[in-house]
């Protein structure tokens, strides 16, 4: 008989800051007691590798929570050069890493906690919540999940930048610290392309923490740090001895990778999105997410527009960061300290908001809003540019606009259409080579192959499965641009926009139909009560993920109902999903247009060549040209949607 799997109450996945706030809070709402708990860390914890550091006024609940680990505090706070301001009745705190972590453990230790040094490799619920490292797996009821977001899916762009530092702990040889004041900011140092400043804890008069710290697109190297640091210190401060090295890089994200949600884990920390993306302070979120977990206490929304500043600010930080310093340093010129520190808690009022914007740089928060707009709309906006432009000449010219937006349509398939198609080599899916190989041409040749005998078999088997695997293509290109997860959504998707855009073109589907020498459908009332279920359906999905981006392509749908046929899938196929394919290509193989292009031109080259050679052999009738265009698009379309399938698999695994 096999030995049943012991099954842990509690595992911890990492045991860093949320790991040890969540035992701490657990302990004290006696929540471990008579539980089995397992602790999962590939790292033993016994290096002072982080310092926490908040403020919070003096009596606060967090500050009795840590009393005993509170190793410092001060009183005042200093910008640059200038003296220190009183932060009354605020104190800013500090806990050493260590102390934390060595705290959490002796408390773990008086309850029934097993610590394994192991990496976790995943989690997974199959009935049970299953834990796996690189040698075992283990069954927990409830898994607290806080491995750090995988830095490598987090694409670096104008909203995901990172905050780097190095700090030394160093020992003065001639100065005396005023050892209240500790420095949130000093830009006095080199920006090198980046917003760069100093942070600085005295923990004696002649100790202290001093910190470079980057916001930018690219992490500080130690290197680098070194030279401007030591310069720093010996300027300000004469001799001295470095005691320790702190190093660290705290991702400024707005949109984290979306994480599968797993029946039984709890993601905590980092992972749970608990730092502030503009500051990098979490201690006071993991605190407050630990005292929700543990009790009905819910955490407090703070309000939306926080996260705008967020965002504005991380974009300005990112886009112009030669503006990050004069930001800052007018912040806390405009406001005082204590003012600036509960904004940056999100607690101000609006109107306080509003008078604090009135004294920074406005013009520059202004242009940041306006560049983001663009950049949340630009889909939208190239997709019903083309839409706007059809209505309008219709309205005026009416005989103009099929005409026009049939131009506009070919020049789209020629130089979009096709070639976001003609990048299929370099997916991987055939062969990893990226590089155009004869096994590769053969497999793709072939599917093609297959494609056109199924024609000639049966019309109607191969109209199918066209339909079925053009709508499972176009729904996961359209869920990954969505950042919508369940594969299934992206199929059901891609039947909704189909059913959509087809029971709204009836007749002139019957026509596509006859040329295809497919049976046509039936005259019924059913198809606009079809095309209003699938409004409805398609409301419903963009409403639960919370996507504006689909709720923008229902819209489209819906208008396109007023479109030829031909028309309203030409603007999508060209201006939506080809535009999007070809944008995921391009960040993901970290390439320009132009490199593309040049990378899809021997497939554009073989397409056209055989769409020639296709067309060539053929009559000139419309009937026989349409029918085998539609043939043709189907069969290069199967390859490439396997090849962009296995594309997405192995994006979303990166
Ligand atoms: C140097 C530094 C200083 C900071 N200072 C402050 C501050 O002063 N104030 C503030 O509010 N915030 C600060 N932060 C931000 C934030 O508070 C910390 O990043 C905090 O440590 C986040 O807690 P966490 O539990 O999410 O991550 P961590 O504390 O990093 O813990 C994650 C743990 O997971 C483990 N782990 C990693 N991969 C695996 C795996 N595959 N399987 C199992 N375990 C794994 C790691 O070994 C680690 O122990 C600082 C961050 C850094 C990097």
């Amino acid at each position: 008989m096999m030995a049943t799997q012991k099954k842990y109450d509690f595992i911890f996945t990492g045991f860093g800051a949320s790991s040890c706030i969540l035992v701490q809070e657990m302990h004290r709402k006696g929540m471990l007691v008579n539980k089995s708990i397992l602790v999962l860390d590939p790292s033993t914890k016994k290096a002072n590798d982080k310092t926490y550091c908040f403020w919070a006024l003096k009596e606060a609940e967090i500050v009795n929570d840590y009393r005993s680990l509170i190793s410092h505090n001060w009183t005042k706070m200093a910008i640059d050069d200038a003296a220190g301001q009183d932060i009354g009745p605020l104190n800013y705190f500090h806990i050493n890493s260590l102390d934390l972590y060595e705290a959490s453990k002796v408390l773990l230790r008086s309850y029934d906690t097993t610590f394994i040094l192991e990496n976790v490799r995943s989690i997974e619920n199959d009935g049970d919540t299953y834990v796996k490292t690189d040698s075992c797996q283990y069954i927990g009821i409830a898994v607290f999940d806080s491995r750090p977001p995988e830095m490598n899916k987090i694409r670096s762009s104008d909203q995901n930048i990172l905050q780097s530092f190095v700090g030394y702990k160093v020992r003065l040889k001639n100065v005396a610290l005023n050892k209240d004041t500790c420095t949130l900011m000093d830009f006095n140092v080199a920006q090198q392309g980046y917003t760069q400043f100093v942070y600085i804890l005295p923990y004696s008069e002649d100790s202290a923490l001093v910190e470079l710290t980057r916001f930018g697109k690219q992490p500080i190297s130690h290197k680098e740090a070194k030279e401007v640091l030591e310069t720093y210190i010996l300027e300000k401060y004469g001799d001295f001895e470095i005691e320790e090295v702190e190093k660290g890089v705290i991702p400024m994200c707005i949109d984290l990778p979306k994480l599968k949600k797993i029946k039984g884990v709890i993601p905590i920390g980092t992972r749970a999105s608990k730092v502030k993306p503009s500051t990098g302070y979490a201690f006071k979120n993991m605190h407050e997410h630990a005292k929700s977990l543990c009790s009905s206490r819910a955490i407090i929304k703070k309000p939306k527009r926080f996260r705008l500043y967020d965002r504005l600010l991380i974009l300005i930080l990112a886009l112009w960061p030669e503006k990050g310093r004069p930001v800052f340093q007018q912040l806390f010129r405009a406001k005082n300290t204590v003012y600036v520190l509960g904004f940056l808690d999100e607690k101000t009022s609006l109107w306080e908001d509003i008078k604090m914007f009135y004294k920074l740089p406005i013009g520059l928060f202004l242009k940041a809003c306006l560049v983001l707009g663009f950049k949340k709309s630009k889909q939208t906006l190239v997709l019903f540019t083309p839409l706007f432009l059809y209505f309008i000449l219709a309205l005026f010219w009416p005989d103009l606009a099929v005409s026009t937006m049939y131009f506009i349509l070919v020049l789209g398939l020629v130089l979009i259409g096709i070639p976001h198609g003609a990048m299929d080599h370099m997916t991987e899916a055939f062969s990893t080579s990226k590089k155009i190989t004869f096994p590769f041409l053969f497999k793709y040749l072939g599917l093609m192959l297959a494609v056109y005998l199924l024609w000639i078999l049966s019309p109607t088997i191969a109209l199918i499965s066209f339909l079925t695997y053009s709508a499972w293509h176009f729904g996961e290109t359209d869920t990954e641009e969505w950042g919508i997860l369940p594969p299934f959504i992206g199929m059901l998707w891609g039947c909704l926009f189909f059913v959509g855009l087809l029971s709204s073109h009836v007749s002139e589907l019957n026509s596509v139909l006859a040329l295809l020498d497919v049976g046509e459908l039936g005259a019924s009332v059913y198809y606009e009560n079809c095309f209003l279920l699938v409004m409805l359906l398609s409301l419903g999905v963009s409403r639960y993920f919370k996507s504006y981006r689909m709720l923008s392509l229902v819209a489209f749908l819906f208008v396109s109902q007023w479109l030829p046929l031909v028309v309203a899938f030409g603007i999508y196929f060209i201006f939506h999903h080809s535009y999007n394919g070809w944008s995921h290509l391009k960040s993901s193989l970290g390439k320009s247009n132009l490199e593309l292009f040049k990378n899809a031109l021997p497939f554009n080259v073989g397409a056209f060549a055989l769409f020639l050679f296709f067309f060539l052999n053929q009559d000139a009738s419309l009937e026989s040209n349409v029918s085998l265009f539609f043939v043709f698009i189907s069969c290069i379309s199967f390859p490439h949607i396997l090849c962009m399938h296995r594309f997405y698999a192995l994006r979303r695994k990166k």
